[in-house]
């Protein structure tokens, strides 16, 4: 029986570790802070942002959200986080992505103080990242290492594959794990034999945003398999595809309209694999979790507190 690497304990564990440390935080004169700033109406984007301030609340994390209108121009938003820069009482910038066309991300990101980017997306930040020196981690990647230490999965000397070389994802995590001490092998779109890199995988992580890509051909008995692939399946004939026509998951379609499944094939996967993330349930809920880790660890270094 392959181990189900739980998201949920994970996050949990993790935000109870970081109630007493925000309390301490508050006895010594503040709480830490956050701000997001959310461009216009994004629905996926606006629950994220909904869910990121809730794990402020339940943790006694000050947050506010400024809400620019979809026309913003490049200009205004740079304003915003130049003035967010200064505010002493801020120690965490998120600026939700996507944004609009007509701004230029690239200099708002580069915008973001580097000791005040919680996503850990700055190249300071990259830079320190690939360096092993301290500096904020991006979140997603930084929740997978949580994770695998957590439940006790060795890392080093284990060949790593990890699929996909996302600025956010991919990279990162390979990054992450190389430090590790993982042999690591990065692929993506253009890589030939991709079935029999990943099948050489003792950690596979994937991150293509594919759905169910990763079939068992893909898979090594035994192998540890880090699903971090989020699609939503909005087909019945998908869904009655992918979950071999499971009469629970096709009733939570007719239900719901939608049904997320990762970039492993959720079957196969149970099957072959030691040890998986599920979708959802297994990376998701410690991208937050690690942003609220990145938001009180950046004020304990900007209030002398570590
Ligand atoms: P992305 O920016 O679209 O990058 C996808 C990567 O996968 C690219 O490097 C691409 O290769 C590679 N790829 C695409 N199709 C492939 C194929 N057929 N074979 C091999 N490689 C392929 O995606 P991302 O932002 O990293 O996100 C990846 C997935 O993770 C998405 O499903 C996303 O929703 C999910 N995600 C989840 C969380 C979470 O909190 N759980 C956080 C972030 C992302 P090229 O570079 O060659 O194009």
């Amino acid at each position: 029986m392959a181990r189900i690497l739980d998201g949920n304990r994970v996050r949990d564990d993790i935000k109870n570790e970081l109630k007493p440390r925000v309390d301490a935080l508050i006895a010594k004169g503040r709480p830490p802070g956050l701000a997001v700033v959310l461009v216009g109406h994004n629905p996926a984007s606006e629950i994220y942002v909904r869910n990121k301030i809730k794990a402020c609340q339940d943790l006694g994390i000050y947050s506010e959200s400024s809400t620019p209108p979809e026309s913003v121009s490049t200009e205004e938003l740079l304003r915003i986080v130049e003035q967010l820069n200064a505010r002493p009482d801020i120690d965490g910038i998120l600026v939700q992505l996507p944004l609009p066309p007509q701004v230029d991300t690239k200099r708002i990101l580069l915008a973001v103080a580097p000791a005040k980017d919680v996503d850990g997306f700055h190249p300071c930040n990259v830079g320190n990242l690939v360096a092993g020196l301290p500096g904020p981690r991006a979140c997603t990647p930084a929740g997978i290492l949580e994770l695998l230490k957590r439940f006790e999965i060795p890392i080093a000397g284990k060949r790593a594959v990890v699929v996909g070389r996302s600025d956010i994802v991919g990279k990162p995590v390979a990054f992450l794990l190389l430090h590790e001490n993982a042999t690591v092998t990065i692929c993506h779109s253009k890589t030939r034999d991709l079935a029999e890199r990943c099948r050489e995988a003792e950690i596979l992580v994937a991150a293509m945003g594919r759905p169910a890509m990763i079939t068992g051909d893909y898979l090594t008995p035994g192998v540890t398999v880090i699903d971090v692939g989020t699609n939503r399946l909005d087909k019945r004939v998908d869904v009655a595809r992918i979950f071999r026509n499971s009469a629970e998951k096709l009733a939570s379609f007719e239900k719901k309209g939608s049904v997320l499944v990762g970039d492993v094939d959720p079957l196969d996967v149970a099957e072959k694999a030691g040890a998986y993330t599920p979708v959802p349930g297994g990376v998701g809920p410690l991208t937050i979790a690690m942003l609220m880790a990145n938001t009180v660890a950046s004020a304990e270094r900007r209030l002398g507190v570590c």
